[in-house]
């Protein structure tokens, strides 16, 4: 395996945005745009209350919908949290976990991160595992200490396996929707460091066939570089997968 041969995702999070007629309306625009180009997988984040008229306009396309999160016990007294298996019934084939905002806003840790990815991968969903350091820590000159560690907590007793079904999304926190990006190399280089952590938890194979993505304002402006990197397998798209052409442009240039 390698660049050419790893799948490359695009993948939108649509974090708070979007009500379901909304969420009709833009699936099915940007199923129309993206159509036939299946250089790579594409894949809608979509908030909870957006499943079921995702999953409806995206039948027989070629966009996949996934969740923002998902809770790690399987049932029981949780109030406002949602299962694997609840996900995967409504048609859900990825789930975003470890967001920087819910790390940020919602307490998350590598610790629950870890538990999330594990109920996610036995229920059969596709992890979008993010993790990314903080201005300060990049300023610092830690950034990969800080990914190399993130990686090795977030995939403690996840086996070789189910690495199959995880995919990686690096997100320096400081370009998170900021309009920050990180130059090519930044990415590439970072995107290396977390491709090197899992050749050290898993062997060279496994690494070289993990799709690493790279996310924090991706554009349709700057995709194609950033996704020219031997490193960077594709994107996670914040603010610009809500606007279809955008996407589509993004897409576009992984294909
Ligand atoms: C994200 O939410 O994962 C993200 C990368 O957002 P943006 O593209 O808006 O920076």
């Amino acid at each position: 395996m390698n660049k050419a041969t790893r799948k490359a995702i695009i993948a939108g999070n649509w974090k708070m945005n979007m009500t379901p007629s909304e969420a009709t309306a833009a699936v099915k625009k940007t199923a129309e745009l993206v159509a036939g180009k299946d250089g790579c997988e594409i894949v809608l984040c979509v908030p909870f209350v957006d499943i079921a008229a995702a999953v409806e306009a995206a039948k027989g396309t070629n966009v996949k919908i996934g969740a923002q999160n998902v809770h790690f016990e399987a049932k029981g007294a949780f109030t406002g949290e949602i299962s694997a298996s609840m996900l995967t019934e409504c048609g859900v084939e990825y789930v975003i976990i470890g967001h920087s905002e819910r790390r940020q806003y919602f307490g998350e840790t590598d610790e629950t991160v870890n538990k999330r990815t594990k109920a996610a991968l036995a229920a059969g969903l596709k992890v979008l595992l993010c993790l990314g350091e903080v201005k300060e820590e990049r300023l610092a000159g830690i950034t990969d200490e800080i990914v190399a560690m993130q990686t090795k907590l977030d995939l403690a007793g996840i086996s070789a396996e189910d690495m199959k079904n995880v995919i990686i999304a690096y997100e320096p926190v400081w370009a998170i929707g900021t309009g920050l990006t990180a130059t090519p190399e930044q990415a590439d280089e970072t995107c290396g460091v977390i491709r090197a952590t899992i050749a050290k938890l898993y062997g060279a194979e496994v690494a070289e066939a993990t799709t690493i993505q790279y996310g924090g304002s991706m554009n349709d402006a700057n995709a194609a570089e950033l996704l020219s990197k031997y490193n960077v397998d594709g994107g996670l798209i914040g603010g610009a997968s809500l606007v279809p052409e955008k996407f589509d442009a993004i897409v576009t240039a992984a294909n």
